[in-house]
């Protein structure tokens, strides 16, 4: 398999970008090679522009959940190409993306659009001070939020720390007004509401956390933050910029039946072009300007090509039926794999929710965060990923992502990847 004209294409690129890309985990820093640069996609597959064909379980990393080049949105967003870009004033179109949005899901009664799912989380970070009149936020250990100033920390040492930041450029005195705690631990919440008492605005979650691994949170855990938070008069934020519309329409406030008070989302809703949205209820969202004091605003928010994806998109997975056949399909893609490892004494563990999945180099069960992740699991995770690309399965190059499946895998792709999968992990352990 040859890979050399990525391999020059990564030589200019590194003139170019920083690292050679336009987000770091494209480079492949943490997996043996150089990146593909890829040419184009079809359904489930992918090309990379030496010819290489890969079964993709990236899917731009969650928003193809109909696959690469679906004839819809392709149809749809041409059709509206031809009328213009942009305009920066309003259109029908965003009426109709969000009449499919509100219709379809009873957890929030107005929403706005934006260009990305850290715009989306940013927003709804200041539309929670801004309703409760307090600064502190609270989030977990392992949850990703987008690249923004208030959420790029860590935990410290203690169950209860401020954030440390996690990147250089971040105040300390941002990271301050961020408290940090582990997942599936109520005590801690506890604590922390105790300690600042008053203080906290929201918390915020991703009630499936997809970025360190996959690591289900007990319901009881997500319910109970539903409890606390509306004891404390804090907000309860739903990060679903992965959960959203990939686990069913309603996202994981409708599979765990769990009502928070905002919800984000991006990837999916945008079929694949930058979009994000934040929502809420019509109370909520009216402190939202010009309504209201909190301001928010973009020059391409509502974008009509990226309105015409998403209406493509989830036209079909609003269509009765769509997430079952999807979500079964992905369960026994899982299982079939776990049965193998399990079968010859694999340290591996199969996790999934939905069309998500993680394999994990482990055979304990995560619902915490990646601090408690051996790094020796990485190695194995870095064989297994070169193995997978050079039998044709793409998977996102970190051991710390999720995998997807998209309805355009049949039957017959996915038990092609999993021969694959089985070759590739025999190879792991024979490290
Ligand atoms: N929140 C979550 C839960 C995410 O997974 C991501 C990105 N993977 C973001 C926010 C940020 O979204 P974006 O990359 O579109 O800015």
């Amino acid at each position: 398999m040859s890979r050399e004209k990525s391999a020059e294409l990564y030589e200019k690129s590194k003139e170019y970008f920083p690292g050679g890309v336009n987000s770091p985990v494209r480079a492949f820093k943490s997996v043996y090679g150089t990146p593909l640069f890829i040419d184009k996609g079809d359904g489930p597959y992918i090309w990379d522009v030496d010819g290489n064909k890969f079964i993709d379980f990236c899917a731009s990393w969650g928003p193809l959940i109909l696959g690469h080049n679906n004839p819809k949105i392709r149809e749809k967003v041409t059709e509206t190409a031809l009328k213009g870009m942009s305009f920066g004033a309003p259109t029908a179109i965003e009426n109709e993306l969000a009449e499919l949005i509100l219709k379809n899901n009873k957890f929030i009664q107005k929403l706005r659009f934006v260009s990305s799912g850290t715009e989306a989380v940013m927003s709804a970070i200041r539309l929670a001070r801004g309703y409760t009149k307090r600064d502190k936020i609270l989030k977990f250990e392992g949850c990703y939020h987008g690249h923004i100033d208030s959420l790029l920390v860590k935990a410290g040492s203690g169950l209860v720390t401020f954030g440390e930041t996690s990147s250089a450029g971040v105040p300390e005195s941002f990271a301050k007004e961020t408290i940090v705690v582990e997942l599936n631990n109520i005590d801690a919440v506890k604590q922390a509401f105790k300690e600042y008492k008053d203080q906290i605005a929201a918390v915020i979650i991703e009630p499936i956390p997809a970025n360190n691994g996959l690591l289900l949170q007990e319901p009881e855990f997500l319910q109970a933050l539903r409890d606390i938070t509306s004891k404390e008069k804090a907000l309860l934020i739903f990060d679903e910029v992965i959960s959203g519309f990939r686990v069913g329409f309603e996202g994981a406030a409708g599979y765990y039946q769990i009502q928070p008070d905002i919800i984000t989302y991006g990837k999916i809703i945008g079929g694949g072009m930058p979009v994000g949205a934040y929502g809420a209820s019509r109370e909520i969202m009216a402190n939202v300007s010009p309504e209201g004091a909190v301001y928010q605003a973009g020059t391409l928010s509502g974008n009509p090509i990226a309105m015409a994806a998403g209406i493509a998109q989830l036209t079909e997975l609003s269509r009765s039926g769509f997430y079952k056949d999807l979500n079964n399909k992905t369960q026994e893609f899982a299982e079939s794999i776990q049965r193998f490892a399990s079968a010859r004494n694999y340290k591996v563990r199969i996790q999934q929710i939905g069309s998500i999945f993680w394999i994990a180099f482990t055979d304990r069960e995560k619902t915490q965060a990646a601090s408690q992740i051996d790094p020796a699991s990485m190695e194995k995770f870095k064989v297994f990923h070169r193995e997978c690309l050079n039998r044709g399965i793409y998977f996102g190059p970190s051991g710390y992502e999720v995998g997807f499946i998209s309805s355009t895998h049949t039957k017959t792709d996915l038990e092609v990847a999993k021969r694959a999968i089985f070759e590739a992990l025999d190879l792991t352990f024979k490290h």
